[in-house]
């Protein structure tokens, strides 16, 4: 069989799958721009990379998905039926990442929004989330 990709290619394809520029980051990124803010994107010296960061406002987002993330939502709840056991180790882990980021960004002074791929649905919300932490 024959590969369409160069190894490399095909590295890059994998490693930006759920990682960056994913859907749902980029409709915030463009609600963001429509409301006027400036933002930077990934910074990796701070805690958890955050997706997206506005320094005017020491305001970091994230953009989490529900399942590798564990919402509360229903999505986030689904487990895997086989190898069970290895997924909710690897969950647990997530979790407790996610909140050693937060405190840490927060011990540093930053506000976090978290922003649900679920929530994507009511863009409105979101929007007016946005505008009542970002002043
Ligand atoms: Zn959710």
């Amino acid at each position: 069989m024959t590969d369409i990709f160069s190894q490399n290619k095909r590295s890059d394809i994998m490693s930006n799958i759920g990682n960056k520029d994913t859907k749902p980051e980029l409709r915030i990124r463009s609600l963001l721009h429509q409301m006027g803010y400036r933002f930077r994107l990934h910074r990796k010296d701070l805690p958890g990379k955050p997706d997206i960061v506005l320094p005017k406002y020491k305001t970091v987002i994230f953009i989490h998905g529900c399942y590798w993330h564990r919402h509360t939502c229903k999505k986030g709840r689904s487990t895997p039926t086989s190898n069970r056991e290895f997924w909710e180790e690897k969950f647990s882990k997530n979790i407790e990442r996610d909140k050693r980021n937060l405190v840490e960004l927060k011990n540093i002074g930053w506000n976090i929004i978290t922003i649900w791929q679920c929530e994507l649905k009511n863009m409105e919300k979101i929007q007016s989330r946005l505008k009542s932490h970002l002043k």
